[in-house]
């Protein structure tokens, strides 16, 4: 057939994953070929993900601190919130970003090609742009980053009151009652978002508590900060049915356990679906090219993000969990060199994980509960905020920072923060972990003072037990 295009490396798809991996490619000497179906680059973190929901979460938490001022004697007028001027901040705040990864690959000479990429041969991918017109294009090694989709409950109708994190993203309005499908970290920030924009919110969740991931006790920290958005907290509760209603949205629940109660059906004016993420290798022909994708759309890679097909790696959400955009760029990296003929390896010890509410839960490495499952023995050092000069005259003293520490080699292989900006703060623990640092280590590391990144410095000396004065 007809080769319209040529290239020594073809990347499918411009997330997090894909960009990466065509700006290192280019930047190695490979002539690049970029494919996206969408009009912008970014995928789902730039353009509908991790970005346009930290613009709305960051409004939400300004709204809520000038609220909180009445406790340390400064009044401000009721928030009057301008649902267009919000939108059209957090679709600057997007553009920003796509634009400047546009001007990026332009820089690099990558290639954009905008359509949908299904492979037809181990070296050639057909590209249908949104006219229908088709391009072939040639490659000589591949990366396939093409992401994952939300899931979908099959009982859940097509009504505009009803949404996915996309839709909610689009903050159409702002509704009296809202329901939150899943109590993960995508549902509940968006809970924090439109709670702080006037909605009551409930949210059910099957597993037997919320935010799934972080140990317990840094959850409970959250919960109790934020119990006042919510309604009911429907636990270990199976949402069964959903009905579109001109009085509003009904939806059903059953008890997860046989037996238990199970609470009564609601009504609500926005139903917010956040059950999780599918990945898309089931979605690209991959057969075509020899490439293995399992069942569930998963494509398997080995350390160096390399397919069953040797000049063909795949890498991000749909190669596996954690399905985060800084693991998509690491891998990114690993994948683009590799081609290259480099021995790079994703050969990372931790990958840390936000929930960028307020406060924020931020984790990384072994868990306590984690640890206890497995019968690892762990140390612990534990440094509570209210003993935080800076949290304390920040008003937000509610979090904690611990570490974890293998009880043999007193190394760190943990550790998680609650509380305002703990996300900022996790990756210092990330590197103590990369880096085999013991709690001597970070204790006699001297972090300025005061700051929240101070507290990671103290739950070491607590560890170690030089610091024993806590209240
Ligand atoms: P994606 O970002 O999914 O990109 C894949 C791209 O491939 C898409 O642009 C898609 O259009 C394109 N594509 C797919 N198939 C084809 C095809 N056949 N042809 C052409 N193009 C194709 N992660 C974090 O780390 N931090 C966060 O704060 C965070 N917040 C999130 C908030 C929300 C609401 C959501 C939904 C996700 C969030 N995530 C967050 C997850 C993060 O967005 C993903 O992990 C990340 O985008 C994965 O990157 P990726 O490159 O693997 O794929």
């Amino acid at each position: 057939g007809k080769v319209d295009v040529e290239c020594e490396m073809m990347v499918l798809g411009a997330g997090p994953g894909g960009y990466s991996a065509a700006f290192r490619s280019a930047d190695l000497g490979m002539d690049t070929v970029l494919i996206e179906r969408y009009a912008t680059l970014g995928g789902v973190c730039l353009n509908v993900g991790c970005i346009p929901s930290k613009a709305l979460l960051h409004v939400a938490a300004m709204i809520d601190e000038a609220a909180s001022m009445a406790k340390h004697g400064v009044t401000f007028a009721q928030p009057n919130v301008d649902i267009d001027g919000l939108r059209a901040y957090k679709d600057t705040v997007v553009g920003k970003m796509t634009g400047g990864l546009a001007g990026m690959a332009k820089a690099r000479k990558v290639n954009v090609v905008q359509g949908v990429g299904q492979f037809v041969s181990p070296n050639h991918i057909e590209v249908t742009a949104g006219d229908g017109s088709k391009k072939v294009i040639g490659f000589k090694k591949a990366i396939i980053a093409a992401g994952s989709s939300v899931v979908k409950l099959p009982f859940v109708p097509e009504d505009p009151r009803i949404v996915d994190s996309t839709g909610a993203l689009e903050l159409r309005g702002i509704p009296k009652k809202m329901l939150v499908i899943g109590g993960g970290i995508i549902g509940l920030e968006m809970a924090h978002v439109y709670s702080t924009l006037g909605a009551r919110i409930d949210v059910v969740e099957m597993m037997d508590g919320l935010m799934q991931g972080p140990d317990r006790d840094m959850v409970k920290v959250w919960q109790k900060f934020n119990e006042h958005r919510f309604d009911k907290i429907m636990t270990k509760t199976k949402t069964v049915g959903v009905e579109a209603l001109a009085e509003g949205i009904k939806v059903s629940f059953e008890a997860a356990e046989a037996g238990a109660a199970a609470p009564e059906p609601q009504l609500y004016d926005m139903v917010l679906v956040a059950v999780g993420r599918s990945p898309n290798g089931g979605k690209i022909a991959a057969d075509k090219a020899g490439v293995t994708v399992t069942e569930r759309g998963f494509i398997a890679v080995d350390g160096q993000m390399r397919t069953n097909v040797p000049h063909i790696f795949a890498i991000g959400d749909l190669v596996g969990q954690p399905m985060l955009a800084h693991k998509a760029v690491h891998e990114a990296h690993v994948a683009a060199e590799a081609a290259h003929g480099e021995k790079s390896f994703f050969d990372v010890k931790v990958i840390p994980s936000v929930a960028y509410t307020d406060p924020e839960v931020a984790w990384v490495g072994i868990t306590e509960e984690e640890a206890k499952a497995k019968g690892i023995k762990l140390e612990k050092g534990h440094f509570p905020w209210a003993a935080s000069g800076r949290a304390v005259a920040n008003g937000r003293d509610e979090g904690f920072t611990k570490l974890l520490f293998d009880a043999e080699t007193h190394r760190i292989v943990g550790g998680g923060i609650v509380g305002t900006h703990a996300g900022d703060m996790i990756g210092e623990i990330a590197l103590a972990i990369e880096m085999g640092a013991d709690g001597v280590d970070i204790g006699k590391t001297i972090h300025p003072h005061p700051t929240l990144g101070e507290s990671i410095g103290m739950a070491a000396e607590v560890y170690e037990g030089v610091c024993t004065d806590l209240p």
